[in-house]
């Protein structure tokens, strides 16, 4: 039996890992914490899922039948808009590298109570959206909000969403930019909401199994030759004819291998040519693609768009390996449990530490001034992050 003790000993050191992920050009930036806290229970939520499906799944579990729908939608901008992810890009995208999709997974019948999960390809995907599609989820189907959980890719080449890393670009959004980036958001939702529904009325009988390979493109960030996870775990859906329906990998690596001032272009990033790459070789199928617990590792080459698509070329070749041999049978569709907690962050700066930074000129500066404006308020500064965990387990065993 696995407690939620055990659950918990494994998801702190994942909590810890992905303080303070965004890094950019120059220095750390101070993160928005609700905005940061979707993103972080995404990565924890399917890293524990796919940490339960290795240690509870059934050993032998053949013929298993589950209701699965899969869709995807094109997100790609269709207007130059600011990219997300670093402080150094000061102009709205210049043109398209590589088109964004949003894509939807849905398990179980309606008498079960369908679960969904949704990959985006985005640097992050604040909890407004994610509240904002689960309240229209809940009046259209009555979909379970707990029930949803979204993933973002994290790659640094897609749009900024409203919200999202307020403080990034140092300054205040131009009026025209920033309309934009709301026009997008909305747009956003809808394209989530549209997806899922989808994904929904594809439902129909399948199998689900799942494998797990290695991928080595990952890199600690932080420290030379510090921990990495190079698991590469899969979830395939089939129809019942064995056929390859959609496919889910999860690596844990940050998707920065392009961006900057030297790239301000839209892309998927390593994520994006995996899946692409995938779709290719598997026609009709619908892969998606999670980061797991990636804050703290970095594509390694990284800089240019031919090393993105090289690290795209690892995972799609070590997937089509993986497939090629037998996988584990899953049962399906999984027991969802959710739970929220509250991280204390590490002690906030004093006001006269606020004053100090404020005098820089970078984001850093305008991230304190920022703050300083709320106390000047009277308001409080966070203290805690909170911090939504699901699980999923599939199968009778646990
Ligand atoms: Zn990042």
């Amino acid at each position: 039996m696995i407690q939620i003790r055990d659950i918990l000993r494994f998801v702190r050191p994942i909590v810890r890992s992905t303080n303070a992920e965004f890094e950019i050009q120059g220095g750390r930036e101070q993160p928005s914490p609700r905005s940061f806290s979707l993103a972080r229970f995404c990565r924890v939520m399917f890293s524990v899922a796919v940490w339960l499906v290795a240690y509870a799944a059934p050993a032998v579990d053949h013929g298993a039948v589950t209701i699965i729908g899969v869709a995807k939608v094109d997100i790609t901008p269709v207007y130059p808009i600011r990219l997300s992810g670093y402080a150094s890009r000061k102009t709205e995208s210049e043109g398209v590298a590589q088109h964004l999709f949003a894509k939807a997974l849905a398990l179980g019948s309606d008498k079960e109570g369908p679960v969904i999960l949704l990959t985006v390809d985005n640097t992050c995907v604040p909890a407004t959206v994610r509240d904002e599609l689960a309240a229209r989820l809940r009046r259209q189907v009555n979909l379970d909000p707990t029930h949803l959980t979204l993933c973002s890719s994290h790659t640094h080449s897609a749009p900024c969403l409203a919200g999202n890393l307020p403080t990034l670009f140092g300054a205040p959004l131009p009026s025209d930019q920033l309309a934009r980036v709301e026009q997008y958001t909305r747009e956003l939702i809808d394209a989530l909401e549209s997806v899922t529904l989808a994904a929904l009325k594809d439902r129909r009988p399948g199998t689900l199994s799942w494998g797990q390979g290695q991928a080595g493109f990952a890199a600690n960030r932080r420290t030379s030759g510090g921990p990495v996870d190079h698991d590469l775990p899969f979830l395939a859906v089939r129809d019942l004819k064995g056929n390859l329906r959609a496919l889910l990998f999860n690596y844990a690596c940050h998707c920065t291998t392009v961006g900057g001032v030297a790239f301000n272009q839209v892309c998927g990033d390593w994520a994006g040519y995996a899946q692409e790459y995938l779709e290719r070789d598997h026609p009709g199928a619908i892969v998606l693609a999670a980061i797991g617990c990636g804050a703290d590792a970095n594509p390694q080459p990284l800089g240019k768009l031919e090393l993105a698509q090289q690290h795209g070329r690892s995972i799609e070749t070590a997937i089509n390996e993986l497939l090629s041999r037998s996988q584990t049978p899953l049962r399906g569709p999984p027991v969802c449990r959710s739970s929220a907690i509250a991280i204390p962050f590490d002690p906030l700066p004093t006001r006269l530490e606020w004053e100090r930074k404020a005098a820089q000129t970078n984001y850093e500066g305008y991230y304190a001034r920022v703050n300083l404006a709320k106390l000047d308020r009277g308001e409080v500064l966070m203290t805690r992050l909170p911090y939504w965990i699901s699980t999923w387990t599939f199968g009778e065993r646990q």
